[in-house]
């Protein structure tokens, strides 16, 4: 069977049952916790793979004041990351600077961010951090004559000449300031609370008893839970955007939530997105209307 990851990830929405198989079946806590965070809280992957136990409000003080447990996505956190995400906006923003700068104008379209883009992962393949012993491995393997003593005093300007010589690509990714950022949600709207029900709670306190943070590449995860979901529901395609819509979907269909709510939930910027959700419903509205009628 071709399995066909739909243009939006809302059509590839699974049902709550689909969804529960899913988390219920996961004997590893690591698993549980990521489709959890995902299905049923309704995180990026990005915010996945960033998020700390200081995220995670479960019976504390601030939760008390809220009435309920939620998770915090915070608009700035304060460390620095070095994951290949931070890095790639980065080298992104660094770029954009000096182009907004060089050309005078505010915005480049995006075909300029896919070449800035690729010309990262095209760096990013020479930036090889070596370490001592594969120094010295280069150092012997080529039987250069110099005393090893020597050369570990000498190491660092052997170092940078392997470089150049292996590598000039290197030294212009070096050239850039450091490739590491701050972690900032997708926008200003993508900080927000998340309310958790008490199972999700037990599963987010327990994994944060052991864990500092996921620990986890992007494609890691990606990998992950499309191995995972295809040892469970073998006929669906399972990658962590459509967990999200999963999530959006269950959300929107309960009736409870209005787009705004929704919004408010998922951390939309644009209200425009529950859209692809939620269903015009004319008894519902007639019935906020009575209400209102009711109160006035
Ligand atoms: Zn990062």
């Amino acid at each position: 069977m071709v399995k066909v990851k739909s243009k939006f990830s809302a059509n590839d929405a699974l049902t709550p049952n689909q969804l529960n198989h899913l988390i219920e079946n996961a004997k590893d806590e690591t698993d549980k916790f990521i489709l959890t965070v995902l299905g049923r809280c309704g995180l990026r992957s990005g915010e996945l793979l960033h998020m700390r136990r200081s995220w995670v409000h479960v019976d504390d003080d601030e939760s008390k004041i809220r009435g309920n447990n939620y998770i915090e996505i915070p608009i700035q956190v304060n460390w620095w990351c070095r994951c290949e995400e931070c890095q790639i906006q980065k080298f992104i923003s660094v770029h954009l600077m000096r182009y907004k700068k060089k050309y005078k104008t505010k915005h480049a379209n995006s075909e300029w961010f896919l070449k800035v883009q690729k010309k990262f992962y095209k760096l990013k393949k020479g930036m090889k951090i070596y370490t001592e012993q594969e120094l010295m491995k280069y150092i012997k393997e080529h039987k250069l004559k110099q005393d090893i003593k020597e050369l570990k005093k000498e190491k660092k300007k052997w170092y940078e000449r392997w470089y150049i010589k292996k590598n000039i690509e290197f030294y212009k990714l070096k050239s850039l300031p450091e490739l590491k950022r701050k972690w900032e949600p997708k926008s200003t709207a993508g900080a927000g609370k998340v309310p958790v029900d008490d199972e999700t709670s037990i599963i987010l306190k327990a994994f944060f008893e052991i864990h500092k943070s996921l620990g986890m590449k992007r494609r890691t995860l990606y990998n992950r839970v499309a191995k995972y979901g295809l040892k469970i529901l073998p006929d669906k395609n399972i990658y962590p955007h459509m967990l999200r819509a999963t999530r959006a979907t269950i959300l929107a269909n309960s009736g409870m939530f209005t787009s705004v709510d929704l919004k408010t939930n998922l951390r939309w910027a644009n209200i425009s997105v529950a859209d692809s959700y939620v269903q015009p419903d004319v008894t519902r509205m007639f019935d906020a209307f009575k209400k209102l009628n009711k109160k006035e």
